[in-house]
């Protein structure tokens, strides 16, 4: 086979999925590795094994050769419903660990060209970012460490085991912290749906003239990055040699209040925010790109209302799917 070999580990997911497909456009063949298929489109992976990465053997029956490329984007997630109530801690620590464990314990022994691992914007101190006007997190900002939320801390732990087999056993490694990535084909509904996602279910299901929740004040700001910009992002780097941790996300600040804002403006409806208590995670963050332009050249550009109008398109289309299966 003449081809370049990938694995993508967590390719039912979200982002997998997508990169998935970026990969087979580029020319890769591609294996995919999750506990599920891709939920909304059928993978285009060349072989798609379903099993569960928490077992070493059958990390070691998926790394069963030396992948040009594999992409490290299994973990136990969701969107601040389901990291920051406390409820599954233990899990998401114990599962995601582990499945790191497993994959350098495997790629120790096979070895690989290049692997990429997910961090995430998650792994930055709460303290620097109880501001809404947050000035930017640099990546130099991760230490002391002090994340508040225990997914953030099972990522910056995970961050420094590919580090360390990098240094002890030459493992060649990218990593990178992703900052709120969205799009469509993500989860919407069921509890780990993140805010854009949330907020466009919302909207979609509001009737004209009534109201939709806003978790706190909906002053709490964000970046959001959209899904194309993410793995163009995820690409760059690992053509690179450049190991990061680097930054992957946008600069363009905006309030829950006014993302809710945009959508209904998308939506054509006449709806009012009601502000109700839950989970919301820090005040405010924004990554700061000064290092991925100066190592690879290159940021995201593209302004999050066209991301927005695209993935609020898609989830509306969903809506009706549902509402017309339970007519
Ligand atoms: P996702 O939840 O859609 O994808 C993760 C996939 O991992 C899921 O399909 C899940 O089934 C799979 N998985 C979990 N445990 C597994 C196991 N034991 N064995 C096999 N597969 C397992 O999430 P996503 O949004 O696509 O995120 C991908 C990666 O990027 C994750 O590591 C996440 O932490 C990281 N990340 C994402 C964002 C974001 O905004 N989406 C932000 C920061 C970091």
């Amino acid at each position: 086979m003449n081809k370049k070999q990938a694995l993508v580990l967590g390719a039912g997911g979200f982002i997998g999925s997508h990169l998935v497909k970026r990969l087979k456009k580029e020319g890769f063949w591609v294996r995919g590795v999750d506990l599920k298929y891709p939920e909304f489109s059928p993978t285009e992976a060349d072989e798609f094994v379903i099993g569960d990465l928490r077992n070493p053997y059958l990390v070691r029956y998926v790394i069963d050769r030396r992948f040009d490329e594999i992409y490290q984007l299994a973990a136990d997630m969701g969107g601040a419903g389901y990291i920051f109530t406390g409820e599954n801690d233990a899990n998401v620590m114990h599962n995601s660990a582990t499945i790191n464990l497993n994959v350098l314990d495997a790629i120790k022994d096979v070895g690989v060209g290049k692997i990429f691992y997910s961090s995430s914007a998650c792994i930055y101190p709460e303290h620097i970012q109880m501001d809404t006007e947050n000035r930017g997190l640099k990546e130099s900002d991760a230490y002391p460490a002090a994340p508040d939320s225990e997914y953030g801390w099972e990522k910056l732990f995970s961050e420094r085991l590919y580090m360390s087999y990098m240094r002890n056993y030459g493992v060649e490694v990218r990593i990178a912290r992703f900052h709120n990535i969205f799009g469509p084909e993500g989860t919407w509904t069921g509890g780990r749906e993140k805010a854009p996602a949330a907020i466009c279910r919302k909207v979609a299901m509001a009737e004209d003239g009534g109201e939709i929740e806003i978790w706190g004040d909906g002053k709490q700001t964000r970046t959001f990055l959209y899904i194309d910009e993410c793995l163009e992002g995820v690409r760059r780097l690992m053509d690179s040699d450049f190991t990061g941790p680097v930054n992957i996300g946008s600069e363009e600040l905006i309030s829950i209040n006014d993302l809710a804002k945009m959508v209904i403006g998308f939506s054509g409806k006449n709806l009012k925010l009601k502000h109700v208590e839950g989970p919301q995670g820090v005040r405010g963050r924004r990554s700061d790109n000064t290092l991925i332009k100066e190592k690879l050249g290159w940021a995201p550009t593209k302004p999050l209302r066209e991301g927005m109008e695209i993935t609020y398109r898609w989830i509306e289309e969903q809506v009706k799917k549902l509402k017309n299966s339970n007519k």
